[in-house]
């Protein structure tokens, strides 16, 4: 069977990985010119987009960002999975808090800026302490402004006068005092079957995930059932089919969503060496219609991203349980240009090989990592 993926980067690539022991074919989409490549080494195939669609049993996305003509075109197919107002919603901060209030799910305070008269309720409604995200089209961090006091507002307002907010509008979201990041991740299937992955923990560096624990520590009943509620009520709100990502902020007992990515994520990658099937095989699985595979958690697992760096030792692969996936990516700063899944049987054996390899890795572009050896090595 074939999956046609619209976008070529690490997840599309990660999903021919998965799928190929399926039997399942998977090709990949340029979005910038509509090219059909190989997702793994680029190459372009002969044929066209109309031909690839045809040929496809079915068809899905890497990110949330495609052209919306090109969705469209897919959509008419109606071999889309996740369907198109799933992405659409995924891709647009309006939608998708207009989605999480109405089925009643926790998100942070926030306002939508329409135009700029709105700048001047931020303070007064908010407070101080606001992150002000673009609608559409970030990532990464990308595309947001955080004000940490008053003062910061004038500076701000130079850089939004030159935004077209009736287009584009703005988020500003009060900056939530959470305790820690979490998501969940699972997959719902056609027949709205949902299966989720262990918690996992994520650990942010200037708006962009470093590293991330999975099962997450000290995950309580209650959380537990909270993040499946969330997650439930989101997938079947949006009738999802695949893999869908929750980001949730944490405090106390209380779970906020942060966002919700509509495809595989960055803090799933951990599944393909610590759980019996990955996010990316799942995925594959949930929208060609096979069966769910098994989400059992084998034992504590750490994913780090490898971000803006190619100087490392490859030695780090001796590490017992310790496995590089490379994207082969053109090095640019603050670009993911690839991960390390380390496995073990408890906190502490994961805390002494992140140690081994902490040796084997340049320390400043990866400044979360001895914080969290830290904390692993007191867990009892
Ligand atoms: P990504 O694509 O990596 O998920 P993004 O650009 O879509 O990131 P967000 O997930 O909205 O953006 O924000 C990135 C990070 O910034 C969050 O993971 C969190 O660490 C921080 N952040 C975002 N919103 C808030 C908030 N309201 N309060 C506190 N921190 C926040
Ligand atoms: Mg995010």
């Amino acid at each position: 069977m074939k999956v046609l993926v619209l976008g070529s980067g690490q997840l599309a690539q990660m999903m021919y990985l998965a799928a190929a022991p399926l039997g399942v074919e998977v090709k990949a989409v340029d979005v910038t010119d509509n090219s059909i490549v190989n997702p793994i080494d680029k190459q372009l195939y002969d044929h066209d987009l109309a031909i690839a669609i045809d040929d496809a049993d079915a068809i899905t996305v890497e990110f949330e960002h495609i052209p919306e003509p090109l969705l469209d075109l897919v959509h008419q197919s109606g071999k889309l999975y996740p369907n198109i107002q799933a992405i659409l919603t995924g891709a647009d901060r309006v939608r998708e808090k207009q989605l999480l209030d109405a089925k009643g799910v926790a998100n942070c305070q926030h306002i939508v800026i329409r135009e700029h008269a709105q700048i001047a309720e931020v303070i007064p409604t908010l407070g101080e302490r606001v992150i002000f995200k673009s609608s559409r089209d970030g990532y990464d961090g990308y595309g947001q402004w955080r004000m940490s006091s008053a003062s910061d507002l004038e500076e701000l307002e130079v850089i939004f006068a030159g935004l077209d907010l009736a287009k584009l509008p703005l988020i500003a979201e009060k900056m939530v005092a959470f305790d820690r990041e979490i998501s969940v991740i699972g997959a719902r299937d056609k027949n709205g079957h949902v299966r989720l992955f262990d918690i996992a923990e994520n650990l942010h560096y200037q708006g962009q995930l470093h590293v991330s624990i999975a099962p997450a520590t000290d995950v309580s009943e209650l959380i537990k059932q909270k993040a499946e509620d969330i997650f439930t009520s989101i997938a079947e709100g949006l009738e999802y089919v695949g893999v869908l990502a929750v980001e949730l902020f944490q405090t106390g007992e209380e779970l906020l969503v942060n966002e919700i990515a509509p495809r595989v994520h960055n803090s799933g990658h951990w599944t393909q060496d610590g759980a019996e099937t990955c996010q990316f095989e799942q995925h594959i699985r949930a929208v060609l219609d096979f069966p769910l595979g098994s989400t059992t958690t084998y034992s504590v697992t750490a994913m780090v991203n490898i971000i803006g760096c190619t100087s490392f030792s490859r030695d780090l692969i001796a590490i017992e349980g310790c496995n590089l996936h490379w994207y082969g990516k053109t090095l640019r700063d603050k670009r993911k240009m690839g991960h390390i899944n380390v496995v073990a049987d408890s906190y502490q054996a994961l805390a002494s090989k992140l140690d081994t390899l902490m040796a084997c890795l340049p320390s400043e572009y990866f400044p979360m990592l001895p914080g969290e050896i830290k904390r692993l090595k007191a867990i009892v």
